[in-house]
């Protein structure tokens, strides 16, 4: 039987890097993956926390490779081998049915926000395949096409059965850690996993992705309206543009490769779930909104569409006497704000100082060892959810999305600022700001507005004028991009908050 310290099942993103953390820490770890690299996978916008999150944990755990994988420019200099694409804005644009024209009351209903380094949109198939390999630079024993069949926690450590092509392979080890994503190995065992009409949040989103060749450009498209002011401190084309119209959104996610990623997210609230093929929904929907529709008039998906149920799901316990989740494990909701990678992220930092200070020197694998780390993570969920669900909710009045929006940047813009990315095991620099309740409770009143405001046809001017108060005055101490000031047009160039 083969002996580990630690295994860590799924070698996605958050998989490998933790293992490779672990490896770095000196214990024996071998990482487990049921296929096989590389593949498809979801999840490619990275963001500033993202990237300063990784930037850090090479810092820390002397991991130089983690620092050439932080950042676009960061890849392009070290010269790695891997297809990426640049992520220098945040774009967003506000649709209306039918709308054909994209200024509307010669108004441009766009919101931008600038990174303060170029960040990278991960095409997954090779940055899952190149983190692979370096955490097996570093000593991990990576063991593919081979899936666990069984984990046994009734005797003194963990004894994990597999089938690696036929082949039964038996591994001993002291501690496990979940890295399957939504698929939660460790959750469906113990019957932990809430889903559906059971989960305790009101986020209620699904998806339909694929990859396409061709899409068009949207900077074309404005240019050709006389309203059109360029004020955007990049091209539109170095963005995650995110697309939104009453009930739902578009991601359009460029890589240099000529592959370009679109998914649209739809609200089950507006859009109830149901058994239309993928690619026929997908086009449904986006056929009543002509701008999106021109730039997808001439693409071609070069992947199969894939349609998911509900996204949001949790596990009532995310950490047990010898095993831990990673964040896409112990719980899932949105592609919104692109915190999936950030988690993970930040997740391995809590997690590897725990095992590495608390757990492993003293021989407590008991769970009670562990529930900071699981604590962490349910105030995320829930703090996360509920700012992707006013999210979701604003996109019916242009104004109200745009202050809202802003107020959710002050939230990762204040993670930082507090030196949040730096921070492993403390709960006071949580996901968005999650851990400062003087944050939470101002951002609750605007989540509450935009409730009540939701089922309006108009929001008045006064309302917004009201809203643009709040936000230039009461989040002040949160605000380091001058949101709310009509000087800026929406358009908000990048500023160092750490
Ligand atoms: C529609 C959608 C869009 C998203 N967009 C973004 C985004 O833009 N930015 C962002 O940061 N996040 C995004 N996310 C979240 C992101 O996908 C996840 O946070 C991220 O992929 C987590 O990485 P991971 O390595 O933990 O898990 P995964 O990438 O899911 O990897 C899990 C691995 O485990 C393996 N595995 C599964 N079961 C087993 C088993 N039984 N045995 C062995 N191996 C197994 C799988 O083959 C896979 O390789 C999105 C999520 C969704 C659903």
């Amino acid at each position: 039987m083969k002996k580990f310290d630690i295994v860590v099942i799924g070698s996605g993103l958050g998989g490998s890097a933790c293992a490779l953390v672990l490896s770095k820490l000196g214990y024996r770890v071998a990482l487990i993956e049921r296929g096989s690299h590389p593949r498809f996978a979801i999840g490619e916008s990275a963001t500033p926390v993202t990237s300063k999150k990784i930037r850090h944990l090479g810092e820390i755990y002397d991991i130089p490779e983690f620092d050439r994988f932080s950042t676009y420019d960061k890849i392009k200099e070290s010269k790695l081998d891997i297809h990426c694409g640049p992520k220098e804005l945040f774009h967003y644009y506000i649709h209306e049915k039918g709308q054909k024209s994209v200024s509307l009351d010669g108004e441009i209903p766009e919101f931008i926000v600038q990174t303060p380094e170029v960040d990278a949109q991960y095409f997954r198939s090779d940055s899952d395949e190149y983190m692979v390999k370096i955490a097996q630079e570093y000593g991990v024993i990576y063991l593919e096409n081979t899936s666990v069949e069984n984990i046994d926690f009734s005797s003194e450590n963990v004894l994990i059965s597999c089938d690696q092509q036929g082949e039964s392979l038996d591994i001993d080890a002291q501690f496990v850690i979940d890295g399957t994503g939504f698929r939660s190995i460790i959750g469906e065992k113990f019957d932990l996993k809430v889903q559906g009409d059971d989960l305790n949040i009101p986020l209620k989103s699904r998806s339909i992705f694929s990859h396409f060749k061709n899409v068009g450009d949207f900077e074309e498209k404005l240019n050709e309206d006389d309203n059109f002011v360029d004020r955007s401190p990049a091209p539109r084309a170095r963005a995650t543009q995110h697309h939104c119209f009453d009930g739902g959104w578009v991601w359009v996610i460029p890589f240099e490769n000529g592959v370009t990623s679109v998914g649209l997210n739809l609200d089950i609230d507006k859009y109830p779930m149901n058994d239309i093929d993928a690619e026929e929904e997908f086009w449904s929907v986006i056929e009543q909104y002509p701008i999106i529709m021109d730039l997808l008039r001439h693409s071609d998906n070069v992947r199969p569409f894939v349609k998911t149920g509900r996204m949001q799901y949790y596990n009532s316990e995310m950490v047990g006497d010898r095993w831990a989740m990673l964040p896409a494990s112990a719980y899932g909701l949105d592609a919104w704000f692109s915190t999936g990678l950030a988690s993970s992220f930040i997740a391995i930092h809590r997690l590897a100082d725990i095992l590495h200070e608390r757990v492993f020197p003293g021989n407590r694998f008991t769970r009670d060892n562990l529930l900071d780390y699981e604590l962490a993570m349910k105030k995320e969920y829930l703090h996360v959810s509920k700012m992707i669900h006013g999210m979701y909710k604003s996109f019916k009045h242009y104004d109200v999305f745009k202050h809202y929006c802003s107020l959710c940047f002050m939230g990762a813009e204040s993670f930082l600022a507090n030196g949040g990315a730096k921070k492993g095991m403390d709960l006071s620099s949580l996901l968005l700001n999650a851990g400062d309740q003087g944050f939470v409770d101002k951002f609750g009143t605007i989540y509450d507005k935009v409730m009540e405001w939701e089922s309006r046809e108009e929001v008045i001017d006064s309302e917004i004028a009201m809203l643009n108060l709040y936000i230039r005055e009461d989040m002040e101490p949160y605000n380091y991009r001058e949101f709310g000031d009509p000087k800026m047009f929406g358009m908000h160039p990048k500023v160092s908050v750490c």
